[in-house]
């Protein structure tokens, strides 16, 4: 295989790009920003190798602690947890949270062999038992699996005296969080409410 059509190969591995838009980069990189290539290249070799996951909240970092749980401007007093990285990133961008986070980084899925372990509840109960957290806000997708999620969260929590509340999804049944956007995310964290 040409180097040509293992670019476009490995470009394929991006979420959404088919042959055809990968075909279109690959060319873009090589025709018209040799210089974008090489620090494209050398930013993804560099994060793959150093970027991993806050000891505290698990989102990505370089760091132990990643900035957000390192700000004392941040309030302990609220934790949201949300399935993705690019959740936190869309709430950051809509919502004026100044809470901290805890990242899943997925949801439950026991076909796919994720559970309790691999979201790493062992961390997050630890974190309840902390006494900071006062209110517990579940910002999982509205989805099967992220209800799920959020009810089983949700009884981690309960016993312990915190309060739950949910996001108001005026997104739409099977949206993703990280697609709705920016006003009715808003919406939603602002008006989230306690489980029934
Ligand atoms: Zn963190």
């Amino acid at each position: 295989m040409s180097l040509v059509e293992g670019l476009i190969r490995e470009l394929q591995r991006l979420p959404g790009v088919g042959p055809k838009s990968a075909r279109r980069m690959a060319f873009h990189l090589l025709v018209r920003d040799r210089d974008g290539a090489r620090q494209l290249a050398s930013i993804v070799s560099e994060a793959a190798d150093r970027v991993g996951h806050c000891s505290l909240c698990r989102n990505l970092t370089e760091h132990e602690v990643c900035d957000t749980c390192a700000s004392a401007e941040r309030d302990g007093g609220q934790l949201c947890v949300v399935e993705s990285a690019a959740d936190v990133q869309a709430i950051e961008s809509a919502a004026e949270y100044r809470g901290r986070y805890f990242v899943l980084m997925g949801h439950f899925s026991p076909l796919d062999g994720i559970g309790p372990e691999e979201l790493g509840m062992d961390q997050l109960e630890a974190r309840l038992d902390s006494g900071e957290v006062k209110e517990l806000i579940l910002a999982t997708n509205a989805t099967l699996e992220g209800n799920v999620t959020a009810q089983y969260i949700a009884g981690l929590a309960e016993p312990r005296g915190i309060s739950v509340t949910r996001i108001a999804h005026g997104v739409p049944m099977g949206g993703e969080l990280e697609f709705v956007d920016g006003q009715t995310l808003r919406t939603a964290f602002n008006s989230r409410r306690g489980l029934e």
